[in-house]
């Protein structure tokens, strides 16, 4: 049998390969095919990551056979020898899994160098500098990454010499310097590790390779994907390529661009690079870069075959990349391309624009913009009329756009703790590493002092659609004194600062925002969505003011009006109490019809606002108790404001105490014991319309009856709603259709679904009370509990934020397909939560919903899905790159 392939030569494999040779591999042979300088290496697959663990952390039989094949092909076609003393081949070991991940284990750069081959490399080059740098950087890299030396020992080192010398830039170290940084270095590792730094290549290959599968599961890749929803047994790939040195002096250098702007999307390169650097060294903010136009005047040959390859990937691609690249003594090579990741506002405009210049169709298009994301764009901005009278405190790099307020913190784990509080918080950091993505995740904001448009903040910002002003160089930051400083102000931990990421502005205190606005490219793209949508996006909202900005938002109805807020209002409250406190059916009729012209009043302002559209009312579904106070002091105040004996008060709330409210006196049960109540609700509301009506106002109500388990609930109800209903019409002489029917949220409901269909004209689906109902979990103690089970991978996924479609969504198709067994016309809809979660809009949409209904604020989140949806229905699951 032969033998399995685990180790593929760059140009063996293609991009559509990046499941089994991680991302940055499959892209590294997809350039090498297409004729890019890409320097020649080959890639361990990710196959062969989790055999290895599933061989006990052991390597398959053969393996190291195909790494030495692959490694003498690369001898060959660079006429070098690895591990030789003459003409000594160096390479770099890069981790890459197939959806990119920052936060895995960091390339190993320079490897093949030892107190032998740096000698070599200095012959070669006749550039001592340039080899004890290399061999330097190399022990460092190593020594971190590989052999778990803290980065910290080297930087120290590093810094002591360069104090000691009296310079500032790791660029001013002499040869001899760097030579004695070698040394000190090596005593670091084997002081820290109790061995000797490995002085055999092939040692130094092995032990990198097993330490890109051993990052395979270190804490913050598990983190990171836990955070991202990225599977656990995917692994990664291992990639070993020849080294090429932006290092060598003042005509070689290393870059990161993007094809397009990822902040704002604007069609011109993005980017930055450094002359005589290496690595990692743009976006670690060491010096601070040139932005890459700046290589026009420098270097212009470069800068044009640099802008030609742009191009050529753009057009091969078909999306925005994000690549690196590294000119060495003038030559120039790539050494990574991948899909860039940006901000929502970009891939909006990204979207927009490469349609129109032909480069992608619609579909692909309404694709390439990921739903949640739209969040970024709904968010509110910094209040223009406050900023312009507001004090810049200091400005930094527009890194991802947005508003942030919050108070000050310095270290991840304080923003974690500060935010599990409650408090808005904004990380600020010298600069930002893997190790704080948990803080930056809780953050409203990041500000950093170092670090250009690419560095780790600005990328992991824009990544979580998250507020940052980067490389603000004129604060200073002292982290383990918790302050910052910024001319002669001292910001300390817990003040309060406001950030615009969209111009880099940072502003002392708590700033006003504003809502966006939807117009420009947004506008635009939200109607191409709309050309592919197949469902109904509505919107659950209880003011006219929420009517309105859903309305904005392009919501096409009320899918969900609760009624009970009303109820609490100052003005409204009391007679609600005297209703519940009443003696007989007259004081509660009597008490009621003072709230009459309230809820009239209300609804009139909603219908008027969604002119046209359907309005889902949803009557009163609260246990009564919760109107009434529960303090003894509370009690005597109202006892007194309502004209009772403290006593009798007291009895009631007593005696409307429930142990389960979630499944007590509430929903249509209400208005079984007391029809007053649906009286009252349904003459407001068929009372505003028939007065909106007269006025030539297109109303459509949709009076809804919430937790009904039983036909018969809604049979009596609905017969209520009816006669009180019509006999207003027609005292009044108009026409005007209502509909009446049921929120489903009791799982009986989806079981006798074929009865109650009988009655209700519609159904709702209230999917958080269902899928409480289904579980047995209570939503507001499944705190203690739900966490623990994510965690431990007993769910995967928490049940309230997206549909359980085993349980939770079964239950929907059977209510769904029974309800329309009896009326084929019915209309189905959903208003819990769900109706806004993207996935569980693609589940509505596969199993024949009408619509669906969400806050506002996720209505543009909800059309998006939709339209995916849709699509995807026609083309297939697409690949998104996280
Ligand atoms: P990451 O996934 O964190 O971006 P990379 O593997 O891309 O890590 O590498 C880190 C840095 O090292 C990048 O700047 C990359 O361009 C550089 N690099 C990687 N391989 C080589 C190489 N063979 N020659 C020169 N630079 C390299
Ligand atoms: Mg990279
Ligand atoms: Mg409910």
């Amino acid at each position: 049998m032969a033998e399995k392939q685990y180790v593929y030569f760059f140009g063996e494999g293609s991009k559509d390969m990046r499941n089994l040779l991680g991302g940055k591999g499959a892209n590294l042979s997809e350039m090498t095919n297409i004729g890019l300088p890409v320097p020649p290496g080959f890639t361990i697959s990710t196959e062969t990551c989790n055999l290895f663990y599933e061989l006990g952390k052991k390597w398959p039989d053969g393996l190291w056979e195909q790494v030495e094949s692959n490694l003498a092909k690369l001898e060959e076609k660079m006429e070098m020898k690895f591990n030789d003393k003459q003409n000594p081949l160096l390479v770099s070991v890069r981790s890459g899994a197939a959806v990119s991940m920052p936060g895995m284990m960091d390339t190993v750069l320079n490897l093949g160098l030892n107190d032998e081959t740096v000698q070599a490399l200095i012959k070669k080059t006749g550039n001592e500098r340039f080899a004890w740098d290399a061999y330097r950087r190399f022990i460092q890299m190593f020594g971190n990454v590989v052999m778990g030396v803290e980065h910290e020992e080297f930087e120290h080192a590093l810094q002591s010499m360069k104090n000691e010398k009296g310079v500032k830039y790791d660029t001013d170290l002499t040869a001899s310097d760097l030579k004695e940084l070698v040394s000190n270095f090596k005593a670091i590792v084997k002081k820290a590790t109790g061995s000797d730094f490995p002085q055999d290549a092939r040692e130094q290959l092995r032990m990198s390779i097993n330490a890109v599968f051993d990052s395979w599961n270190n804490k913050r890749a598990i983190s990171y994907r836990n955070l991202h929803d990225i599977p656990h047994n995917l692994g990664t790939a291992v990639n070993v390529q020849v080294m090429v040195f932006g290092n060598m002096g003042n005509h070689s250098g290393t870059g990161v661009a993007f094809t397009r702007n990822p902040s704002t999307g604007e069609n011109k390169q993005y980017g930055e690079y450094l002359i005589n650097a290496q690595g990692e060294d743009v976006v670690a903010g060491i010096r601070t870069p040139q932005t890459i136009d700046r290589l026009n005047d420098e270097m212009p040959e470069i800068y044009n075959q640099l802008m030609d390859i742009f191009k050529k990937l753009e057009v091969h691609y078909k999306d925005m990349q994000d690549l690196e690249f590294t000119f060495q003594e003038g030559k120039l090579f790539m050494l990574q391309t991948r899909t860039g990741k940006r901000t929502a506002a970009s891939a909006v405009k990204i979207a927009v624009d490469m349609f129109e210049e032909g480069l992608i169709d619609k579909k692909t298009a309404v694709l390439r913009v990921e739903p949640a994301q739209l969040d970024q764009l709904l968010h509110k901005q910094l209040d223009p009329k406050a900023k312009s009278k507001a004090d810049v405190i200091a400005k930094g790099l527009p890194a991802s756009p947005g508003a942030a307020v919050g108070q000050v913190v310095f270290h991840a784990a304080d923003a974690v703790r500060e935010a599990e509080k409650g408090k808005s918080v904004i990380l600020v950091r010298t600069e930002t590493s893997p190790e704080d993505i948990e803080g930056m995740a809780v953050a409203q904001g990041i500000l950093t002092a170092r670090g250009g448009m690419t560095s780790h903040a600005a990328v992991v910002a824009r990544g979580m659609g998250k507020c940052c002003v980067a490389g603000c160089e004129e604060i200073k930051v002292f982290e383990k004194k918790d302050y910052f400083t910024v001319g002669n102000k001292n910001i300390k931990k817990d003040d309060w600062v406001t950030l615009d990421g969209g111009t880099g502005e940072v502003f002392l205190g708590q700033m006003p925002v504003v809502d966006p606005e939807m117009s420009g490219n947004f506008g635009i793209y939200m109607e191409w969505v709309d050309q592919f949508r197949k469902i109904g996006v509505r919107t659950n909202a209880d003011t006219p003011k929420d009517s309105e900005v859903a309305r904005k938002f392009g919501a096409e109805g009320i899918g969900l009006c609760r009624t009970e807020h009303m109820f609490f209002e100052s003005s409204r409250i009391k007679a609600v109490r005297k209703m519940i406190v009443a003696r007989d059916e007259k004081a509660r009729r009597d008490a009621l019809m003072t709230l009459l012209p309230y809820q009239k009043q209300d609804f009139i302002e909603i219908f008027e606002v969604m002119e046209g559209l359907p309005v889902t009312i949803r009557l009163l579904d609260p246990p009564l108790h919760e109107f009434l106070p529960t303090s003894d002091a509370d009690i005597v105040e109202i006892a007194k404001e309502l004209d009772v004996e403290f006593d009798e008060l007291k009895a009631t709330v007593i005696s409307l105490h429930e142990i389960n409210p979630m499944m007590g006196h509430r929903g249509c049960r209400l208005p079984i014991t007391y029809p007053e109540i649906l009286e009252m609700q349904t003459r407001a509301i068929i009372e505003a319309a028939v007065e909106l009506t007269k006025k030539g106002v297109a109303v459509k109500p949709e009076i809804m009856i919430p937790v009904v388990g039983i036909l018969n609930e809604v049979k009596v109800l609905k017969e209520q709603i009816i006669k009180i209903a019509d006999e207003i019409i027609r005292k009044n002489n108009v026409t005007l259709d209502y509909k009446v029917g049921t929120m489903i949220e009791v799982p009986r409901a989806c079981l006798v679904a074929d009865q109650i269909a009988g009655e209700a004209e519609f159904f709702s689906f209230g999917t958080n009370d269902l899928t409480q109902l289904t579980f047995g979990f209570s939503r507001d103690d499944s705190g203690k509990f739900l966490p623990g089970y994510i965690e431990k991978g007993i769910l995967e996924k928490d049940p309230f934020a997206t549909i359980d479609k085993a349980g939770v969504g079964e239950l929907m198709k059977m209510g769904v397909s029974k309800g329309r067994s009896t009326r084929k016309d019915l209309k189905v809809g959903i208003c819990g939560e769900h109706g806004g979660d993207p996935d569980s809009v693609e589940f509505c949409h596969r199993n024949g919903f009408d619509y669906v209904s969400c806050s506002p604020y996720r209505v543009p989140i909800a059309r998006l899905a939709a339209a995916q949806a849709a699509i995807k229905d026609e083309v297939g699951e697409i690949f998104r790159d996280k």
